[in-house]
């Protein structure tokens, strides 16, 4: 059972005793987690005589377009002055499935200056000291899991139905890769039964979001599993896609989600990592690091690739094109050859 912070829980039914209009808002490029929690928090919040809102910094890949409540989101990208008025409008707000403000680009300094009272609730490593109020738990696999104990904990058992359990499993699924990692415990079978017997359909929502691949992302797939490079001595292996590879097979958000796991389908590969050039900034790559066991993703992101996230699963960012970011990839990783073959 999740470690509740009776006084955390206590502050915040006082601050939800004193406010009405609340903001929810995910990282930027949201996933299945950021978007499942924020739609899940916002029904349960209007359940109980909230005006809730999300506001997402942009907007998430077709595949989570269904979600229940998706049509209502704000895109902060695309309609900044709205977004800033209801900002300015609260009185609360949440900032869920990320612990750092740089985490959400301009939105951020919006956030930073609202005299709003701010709620984080995450799992990421590291938290910054950003919020009045830090749900924060790294040892839970998504922020979904989290916010479903919040609710529990609030007394909000009874305002969980179908649309909100959708919403929390769509996250447990995605953060978990269908609950193959090591963050899955008996409390998150737990949970996904209680969201079994609120009437979610689990083969539904596994092929909205799985299941429903364009051709190019399968060609972006080939180009990438093209590119891999084994690097035996070191259990590691890296893929890259390039900005004409990706705009050859018609590249769109999301084409590249989870192509960094089939490096670890390897035998005796433990750290994977593929470079993405950004299709939008010719100096930009993004980079994505998945490892088992002890190394940590988050570490290596954070030291090297102004990034971060967790232990075996994290983000980061390189100037440059993709050769760049490998060339400096290279040079660093045999610093890290004990960590990888112990
Ligand atoms: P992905 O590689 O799928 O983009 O991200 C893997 C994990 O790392 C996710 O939990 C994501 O939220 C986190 N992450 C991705 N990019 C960054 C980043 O630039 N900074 C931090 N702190 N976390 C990141
Ligand atoms: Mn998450």
């Amino acid at each position: 059972m999740w470690n509740m912070k009776i006084e955390n829980i206590k502050v915040l039914k006082t601050l939800l005793s004193e406010s009405r209009d609340l903001i929810i808002i995910p990282h930027t490029n949201p996933d299945g987690d950021a978007i499942g929690s924020c739609l899940a928090l916002s029904h349960v919040l209007k359940r109980n005589g909230h005006n809730s809102s999300v506001i997402c910094p942009n907007k998430p890949p077709h595949f989570l377009h269904w979600s229940p409540g998706f049509n209502d989101i704000l895109y902060f990208d695309s309609e900044p002055e709205n977004c800033q008025k209801k900002i300015e409008k609260s009185t609360l707000i949440f900032t869920l499935d990320f612990n750092d403000l740089n985490r959400i680009g301009e939105l951020g300094d919006l956030v930073k200056s609202s005299s709003s009272k701010k709620i984080m609730i995450d799992h990421h490593r590291d938290p910054k000291k950003y919020a009045d109020l830090m749900f924060s738990d790294p040892e839970i696999g998504s922020t979904c899991e989290l916010l479903f104990e919040i609710m529990i904990s609030l007394g909000f058992e009874k305002s969980i139905d179908r649309d909100i359990s959708t919403c929390i499993y769509l996250g447990i699924m995605t953060d978990t890769g269908s609950f193959q990692y090591s963050s899955v415990t008996s409390r998150t079978h737990q949970i996904v039964a209680q969201l079994i017997d609120k009437g979610i359909n689990q083969n539904e929502i596994h092929n909205k979001v799985y299941n429903d691949s364009s051709s190019s992302r399968l060609k972006v797939l080939g180009s990438a599993l093209s590119n891999l490079n084994l690097l035996e001595d070191l259990k590691t292996a890296y893929m890259f896609l390039k900005r004409n590879d990706l705009e050859k097979f018609d590249y769109q958000k999301g084409d590249s989600e989870g192509i960094v796991n089939y490096g670890l389908s390897l035998k005796n590969v433990l750290f994977s990592v593929i470079f993405i050039e950004d299709t939008n900034d010719n100096n930009n790559v993004k980079i994505s690091f998945r490892s088992q066991g002890e190394f940590s993703c988050n570490e290596f992101a954070g030291e090297h690739f102004n990034g971060g996230g967790h232990i075996n699963a994290a983000g980061g960012r390189n100037d440059g094109n993709a050769e760049d970011a490998i060339n400096k990839f290279l040079k660093i990783l045999p610093n890290y050859k004990e960590k990888l073959i112990n």
